[in-house]
């Protein structure tokens, strides 16, 4: 496909896919979907190899946020039945962190509900990053606490935190959609004080809100302009009690295609495979290996993943590896910071995100999709919401955590 080898050779030069490129990448058929894979497999083992980089969550404070984040089950007025508990005491994040690296991961993801952090909550997620790290070498600390006041980011970093996330979540277009309490915009200012202030950024999407297909190419063009080095690509879980909780849109198929075009047009960042693996990927999980280069272990803020021993078989099973403290997971060239070679926006992000629409929308395709009687692109297979748990084990619970 001429699509595909385009978008192999441009990945390997860091260049990125035009906007139709990516939209033709998202209407691809499912019977063209093995070589989608496969080539965007090329671009992710010239950068990333056959790692696999494995972060932990640790949800500081749960529930009982004031936003109305639409796709969050701890927005305000949520009716999900998921744990709700003020900030964990540092000995407590650090021990739930523990359990995590001990089953491989070397980031540990510090987020809180909320807005923003105050001045007293950086003081507490500070002592708590210090306690992480002292007992741990070289682990990474990842920290996501809402928007971010002047001087927020520079005091996490004095503290030792490697990264912030702040997730643009949608388009800007759609984002009013489904948050009014904050903005696009506010968004966007967060990534950048985390990145000025010398963090390493992330930030990525949702994808499965009811977005179109140039939604999902706007948000992610629109993360290749703040340079995230890492890019969580989140599947809405639809939870029970939140207002995106008939959004059951998304295909196997159709997460496997988003990955993909993620990948094409951030070629050389951690594209992390985030929320809704398990509920959307299920059985086609493994594949998306070829595609990410780094998934969450274990559990998630509010829901249960697959055990962290399952995760790791299926990497093992896949031909990938576990990437080790010892190694450095971006490409040489982004170590001081991630930078394109064509001088696209500086910046850095971490998020959720959201949008909205009608289903698996699938969208232009302006050629380059090979086969003349290609079968049509599978339905969703609706509510699977018997995978959907909430998270009982773990951090502020009396059981061990998922690891
Ligand atoms: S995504 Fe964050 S800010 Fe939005 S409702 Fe959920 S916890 Fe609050």
């Amino acid at each position: 496909m001429d699509l595909l080898n385009t978008l192999v050779d441009k990945g390997l030069r860091r260049e990125p896919p035009t906007r139709d490129e990516a939209l033709a990448v998202l209407a691809t058929s499912d019977d063209d979907l093995l070589e989608v894979v496969a080539a965007a497999g090329k671009v992710r083992r010239h950068w990333f190899g056959r790692r696999v980089k494995l972060n932990y969550l640790v949800n500081l404070k749960s529930g009982l946020c004031p936003e109305d984040c639409s796709y969050c089950s701890q927005r305000l007025g949520s009716r999900a039945d998921i744990l709700k508990y003020t900030w964990l005491k540092p000995e407590e994040a650090s021990e739930a962190a523990a359990a995590g690296l001990a089953g491989g991961a070397k980031r540990v993801c510090l987020v809180a509900s909320g807005r923003g952090p105050t001045d007293r909550d950086v003081d507490r997620v500070s002592e708590t990053i210090r306690a992480i790290k002292e007992g741990n070498e070289g682990v990474e600390v990842c920290a996501c606490l809402g928007l971010l006041s002047d001087g927020q980011a520079e005091r996490l970093r004095e503290a030792g935190a490697d990264a912030y996330n702040h997730n643009l979540n949608t388009s800007e277009a759609t984002y009013g959609d489904i948050t009014t309490t904050h903005t696009y915009a506010d968004r966007v200012d967060t990534v950048r004080k985390a990145h000025a202030a010398g963090l390493s950024a992330c930030s990525g999407l949702i994808a499965g809100m009811g977005e179109s297909d140039e939604d999902l190419v706007d948000v992610v063009f629109s993360l290749r302009e703040l340079d995230p080095d890492s890019v969580p690509v989140n599947f809405l879980i639809p939870f029970e009690g939140t207002p995106l909780a008939k959004e059951w849109n998304l295909t196997p198929q159709r997460c496997l295609r988003i990955l993909a075009m993620v990948r094409f047009v951030c070629p050389d960042a951690e594209v992390r495979i985030a929320g809704g693996r398990e509920v959307h990927l299920r059985t086609m999980q493994p594949l998306a290996l070829h595609l990410a280069n780094s998934i969450f272990l274990g559990d998630y803020l509010t829901s249960e993943g697959q055990a962290g021993r399952a995760d790791l078989e299926m990497i093992a099973d896949a031909g990938f590896e576990v990437e080790g403290t010892d190694e450095v997971t971006l490409p040489e060239h982004r170590a001081g910071g991630g930078c394109h070679p064509d001088g696209d926006g500086r910046g850095s992000t971490d998020g959720d995100g959201r949008g909205s629409t009608d289903g698996d929308g699938r969208g232009s395709a302006d050629g380059g999709v090979c086969g003349s009687a290609a079968a049509p692109a599978a339905r969703s297979a609706g509510p699977r919401t018997d995978l959907v748990a909430v998270r009982r084990r773990g951090a502020g619970t009396d059981l061990a955590p998922n690891a």
